[in-house]
């Protein structure tokens, strides 16, 4: 009898550390995003939506796009206060981070930038080349357009947030509202150097006018309005 139940209690320990193990593995609680490359500084976020109270651990990895070696690895914990978090839901917000890459110390090549938690690396991708040149042949110039900036404020998104108008997620860096009758939505576009995709419309965006979003209405204002010559980049 005694030797029945001791049996039982070890099957059910097992079954308890498979079921560990099978969560463990598929951990899909940990969410981010790499936002931006700036300079040295690599920006973004990530948290675990199950553990909103805890920042995690990130490495931010740097591969040779030519050899797939990993030139670098850094890793740094990610608890930086971003507003643009809290106002999307993101648990308390605190979970953004930057990352020092040295750029000058790495030789000239393009590189993808990753970011991983743990045993998770999470599939989105930044690209970065260290060579000062942009490498588009296949530019075609749109002419000036004046550039203005939106957040995801209510006064300046109209309530949307970061919901834009083509059902993708706004995301600094990357996304620009258009006008659609002068730019086709998920066209790519080079302004000032920068790549960013037509994802979005806006009630005054008309004619020759990006509109670019940022993380933060302090931003939209520095930004203020200016004049960009603007390109399509061909693929
Ligand atoms: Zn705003």
């Amino acid at each position: 009898m005694k030797k029945t139940r001791l049996l039982a209690a070890t099957l059910l320990v097992m079954l308890f550390t498979m079921l560990n193990a099978a969560c463990a593995f598929a951990n899909t609680t940990l969410n981010g995003h790499l936002d931006s490359i700036e300079g040295n500084a690599v920006a973004g976020w990530l948290w675990d939506s199950t553990n909103p109270e805890v920042s995690q651990m990130i490495t931010v990895t740097v591969t040779d796009k030519a050899t797939g070696e990993i030139v670098c690895t850094e890793t740094k914990e990610a608890n930086e206060y971003r507003a643009d978090l809290e106002s999307a839901d993101i648990g308390t917000g605190n979970y953004g981070f930057h990352v020092g890459i040295e750029w000058d110390t790495l030789p000239e090549s393009s590189y993808t930038v990753s970011l991983s938690c743990g045993e998770v690396t999470l599939p989105q991708t930044l690209s970065y080349s260290t060579s000062t040149e942009v490498a588009h042949n296949n530019l075609i110039p749109l002419g000036t357009f004046k550039t203005t900036a939106y957040c995801p404020c209510y006064q300046c998104s109209e309530g949307w947030g970061r919901q834009t108008s083509s059902g993708a997620l706004a995301t600094a860096d990357y996304t620009v509202a258009v006008d659609k009758r002068v730019i086709p939505m998920g066209t790519k576009l080079l302004i000032n150097g920068k790549e960013y995709v037509a994802q979005d419309v806006g009630g005054g965006v008309k004619g020759n006018h990006i509109d670019i979003y940022f993380n933060t209405h302090s931003e939209t204002r520095e930004h203020g309005v200016r004049n960009a010559e603007v390109f399509i980049i061909q693929s």
